[in-house]
């Protein structure tokens, strides 16, 4: 078992460290929120006073943070902890920021021999919460074989990308291609039902031809159609507009950092930003259609 310090146990974080702690390692954790750090007391983690105190001697450092400055600031800089850390340790940065960001510290890292990966995740709190996260890796071939070996105590498929910002890279072109196919499964439906169409018999009809989408799949945005989906309970979050719309800005950095110009995902952003715009970013994201109908 590996001991482990895990920075950030917010909605994701949090249950992500328990499961470490559930698989025996040895946790300590910090967050700048002290009800955050006393959940996990209460699990059984060690909990520090600072990242950097968290981080000493440790095998493994997991981040899970909000955006790229948090990454950044924990790790960058004198004060940071890679300036603390040893060869020894791999750090791994599950939060979803700007490849850019994941690419400096990747760098910073490899330049002091600290093996690194951005390691974003797929899944939401519930997926976090049951250990069956999907992560996708970005670092060296030797750092990806020692990441496996605790991030399977959190998720259940786990990916090598590429290189450092790789991951970043990945999830951001899942989640533009996941806002697009919701979008068009939202108007299909719509523009079916408009037609006096049945939502539940035109999506068994798309389900079995080749309009066969994830959206179609477990999470139809149509009320009634799926019972367990947020569509149904009001669009209670699932996966909130204002993560998609976080996200789609991630995508858009990549897209323009490689000088791609991809209508599809500009204007799937600018309907979520909308959307989050007109109130709506504490909803599921599914609740998109709601604003086609107009
Ligand atoms: P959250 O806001 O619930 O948690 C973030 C935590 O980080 C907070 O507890 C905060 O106090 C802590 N924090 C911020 N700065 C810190 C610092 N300098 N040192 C220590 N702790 C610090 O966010 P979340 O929903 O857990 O999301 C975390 C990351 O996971 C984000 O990058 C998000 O995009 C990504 N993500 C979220 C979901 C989801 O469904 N919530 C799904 C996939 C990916």
């Amino acid at each position: 078992m590996a001991k482990v310090a895990f920075i950030g146990l917010g909605n994701m974080g949090g249950p992500m460290a328990i499961n470490l702690v559930k698989a025996g390692h040895d946790v300590t954790v910090f967050d700048l929120s002290e009800q955050a750090c006393a959940q996990l007391r209460e699990a059984g983690a060690g909990v520090a006073v600072s990242a950097a105190e968290a981080a000493t001697g440790v095998d493994y450092v997991l981040s899970m943070l909000p955006a790229g400055k948090h990454v950044a600031g924990v790790y960058l800089g004198d004060d940071g902890l890679l300036a603390q850390l040893n060869g020894d340790t791999t750090v791994l940065d599950c939060s979803t920021i700007d490849a850019a960001t994941a690419r400096q510290v990747g760098e910073a890292a490899a330049a002091m021999g600290i093996g690194f990966m951005d390691s974003p995740v797929s899944g939401g709190v519930a997926a976090a919460a049951a250990g069956t996260l999907a992560f996708m890796c970005g670092g060296s071939a030797e750092t990806f074989v020692k990441a496996e070996l605790i991030l399977g105590d959190m998720g259940k498929n786990i990916f090598h990308a590429g290189p450092a910002g790789a991951g970043q890279v990945a999830k951001g072109c899942n989640n533009m291609l996941l806002a697009v196919h919701m979008i068009g499964t939202c108007e299909a439906l719509e523009m079916g039902a408009r037609n006096g169409l049945d939502p539940t018999v035109l999506s068994q009809i798309m389900l079995a031809s080749s309009g066969r989408n994830w959206s179609l799949e477990v999470y139809n945005p149509y009320p009634g159609v799926m019972e367990n989906a947020p569509a149904s309970n009001d669009y209670k979050p699932g996966f909130m507009v204002d993560l998609m719309a976080k996200d789609l800005g991630l995508a858009m950095e990549i897209a323009s950092q490689c000088d791609f110009d991809n209508p599809m995902g500009q204007l799937a952003r600018e309907l979520y930003a909308q959307h989050q715009e007109a109130g709506n970013g504490q909803r599921d994201f599914s609740s998109i259609l709601q604003k086609l109908q107009g």
